[in-house]
């Protein structure tokens, strides 16, 4: 027992080509049931990175909340100040 290689995976497909493929530790490997599993890994990895995406946006919008109204307040007064001091500077003496 254990000695003859193994002719079906666990789930029953045929291990043999070109439904038998060997994976990097050098076993042989049933693709099927493999590129099921990575298809799985890979959904979960995008799902996870999604909600931590979500859950950051949601953090910076109740941290920050509407930051761009003082913003712009600010840049006006800005922009009024530098004004009001370019055409002291250039008005003729
Ligand atoms: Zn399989």
């Amino acid at each position: 027992m254990g000695d003859h290689p193994k002719t079906h995976c666990q789930k029953g497909h045929p291990l043999e080509a070109p439904n038998l493929v060997f994976n990097t530790a050098g076993n042989r490997e049933c693709r099927q049931c493999r590129y099921k599993r990575v298809n799985a890994n890979a959904r979960a990895t995008r799902l996870r990175e999604r909600l931590k995406r979500e859950y950051l946006r949601a953090q910076a919008a109740a941290a920050g909340g509407p930051g761009l109204p003082y913003a712009r307040k600010e840049s006006s007064q800005a922009s009024a100040l530098s004004c009001s001091g370019a055409s002291a500077s250039t008005a003729p003496g």
